[in-house]
């Protein structure tokens, strides 16, 4: 008997997975619970359906996200073939006509061959739909808003601890940019003669500290949706959130100077903002505490007010948003699959990856992986060095609190030498470029 691969979400990682494993000449049960049900986030009748910006980013090489896009392309992604087939005019990013994008992608699925669309939902991995003889894969494709019955099946599956539900996002920042005659190294009570400790510390005077509380507190906010009015846990609270408490909750909270002493001043600071490294490498660094739903700019003109910080360049951006997603290192293996229970694979924002192209790029991916198990060939991971195996290798990362990353260089290997701004990214660029196109060369790729 044939075997088939059940995936369930026609979103943007469901379509792209049913659409590579299409073309490998598999057959493909589609769930999606449309039009039935709507998730909170969702609209329209649509798959693939962009549920806010129809914006998928730059599409510049020398950012992240740009050259994932790329990466996407050479492999013939059907997500970037629609996109590109429907992009409006964005600058240097890519818009797409959101109807139209969508649309070429739901007639896309609904008519091929070897995709079979069941409009339900599934409540359930034991659903005897997905059990039966005849699938041979089961691929969780059902986003960050997923159907609360599926979430709350795959948290008996998974264990509470793996799961997360909402998502709290402090920026990161290039320690490169940072100025370095102002930021130390140090931790906090750090007595050690010598010892560097393991913080970057900005620390700020009482006029410092007060512009900044200023501006954060008339900094312009990304609004909630009615869905997302949900109540901050105390340990995320949007920093404005805490800083509409009073002028001192910040001082006294997530930016006390308690142990420390300014090295350029001899005193203990008003305040002090830390910064944390995000790898090894020490190339970037997530500011402590800041979790923010401030717009993009914003964020911006309020974080470089804080001393040493006036040129930083941001790696990503805070959020935050209801987002269901597990922790991927702890649960998922190198394929995507369940460690528990390998025959189901999870692809798209559920895995912890963020935005649109990244749930596009998880999706083709898991397609490729099902493609050259149910054909019976190898397949090995991209390379690190690109902007598709970095985000894939960001997945098998065990941390302290695992948080859904989007695509950007601070996931790839560092470079060898040190580089300005513009040479760096050029850089990064074409070491990805050069990597990806062997990489390509030596699979067999659908
Ligand atoms: C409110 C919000 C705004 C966002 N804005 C942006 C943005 O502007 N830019 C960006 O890059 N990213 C954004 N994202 C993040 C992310 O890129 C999108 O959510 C993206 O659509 C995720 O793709 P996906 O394929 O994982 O899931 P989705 O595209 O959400 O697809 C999941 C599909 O599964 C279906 N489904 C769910 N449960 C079931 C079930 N039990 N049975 C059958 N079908 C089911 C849903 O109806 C849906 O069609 C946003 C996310 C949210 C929640």
């Amino acid at each position: 008997m044939e075997k088939k691969v059940a995936i369930i979400g026609a979103g943007l990682a469901g379509c792209e997975c049913a659409l590579i494993l299409a073309r490998a000449g598999l057959h493909v049960v589609l769930f999606e619970q449309k039009p039935h049900y709507h998730s909170e986030a969702h609209v329209s009748n649509l798959f693939a359906e962009l549920v806010c910006s129809n914006s998928l980013r730059s599409n510049e090489l020398t950012s992240g996200i740009g050259l994932l896009k790329q990466e996407l392309r050479d492999l013939q992604s059907p997500f970037m073939a629609a996109a590109d087939a429907h992009a409006v005019p964005a600058d240097k990013a890519l818009a797409v006509d959101r109807v139209a994008f969508a649309t070429s992608l739901t007639h896309a699925v609904q008519q091929h061959p070897l995709i079979e669309v069941v409009c339900a939902k599934v409540t359930s991995l034991s659903d005897p739909r997905l059990t039966s003889s005849d699938i041979a894969y089961v691929v969780v494709a059902a986003g960050p808003v997923a159907d609360n019955e599926l979430v709350a099946d795959l948290v008996r599956n998974l264990g509470q601890e793996a799961c997360y539900f909402y998502d709290a996002i402090a920026p990161i920042v290039w320690t490169n940019s940072l100025d370095f005659q102002i930021v130390f190294w140090g931790s906090r009570y750090q007595d050690e003669e010598g010892e560097i400790g393991d913080y970057l510390n900005c620390p700020m005077t009482k006029e410092e500290y007060t512009r900044f509380y200023e501006a954060l507190c008339a900094a312009k906010t990304v609004p909630a949706r009615q869905f997302e009015q949900l109540k901050h846990f105390e340990g995320c609270m949007p920093i404005e959130a805490l800083a509409s408490r009073g002028f001192k909750t910040l001082a006294f909270g997530p930016f006390k100077p308690v142990g420390f002493v300014d090295p350029r001043t001899h005193q203990r600071p008003y305040a002090i903002v830390q910064l944390r490294s995000e790898n090894v490498q020490q190339e970037t660094c997530n500011l402590v505490g800041c979790q923010t739903r401030m717009l993009q700019a914003e964020q911006q003109r309020v974080f470089r007010l804080i001393p040493g910080l006036a040129n930083c360049e941001f790696a990503r951006y805070g959020s935050m948003h209801r987002n269901t997603y597990v922790n991927a290192p702890l649960v998922l293996d190198a394929s995507l699959a369940l460690k528990s229970t390998p025959r189901v694979l999870l692809a798209g924002q559920i895995t912890g990856v963020e935005g649109y192209v990244e749930s596009a790029a998880c999706g083709l991916w898991v397609g490729q992986v099902l493609a050259a198990r149910l054909l019976g060939y190898t397949l090995s991971q991209p390379p690190k060095e690109t902007a598709l195996g970095a985000l894939l290798g960001y997945l098998q990362v065990v941390q302290k609190k695992f948080q859904p990353s989007n695509a950007h260089f601070g996931l790839m290997p560092a470079l060898d030498t040190k580089l300005k701004k513009i040479d760096r990214k050029k850089a990064y660029s074409e070491r990805a470029r050069s990597a990806f196109k062997t990489w390509q060369q030596n699979q067999r790729l659908v």
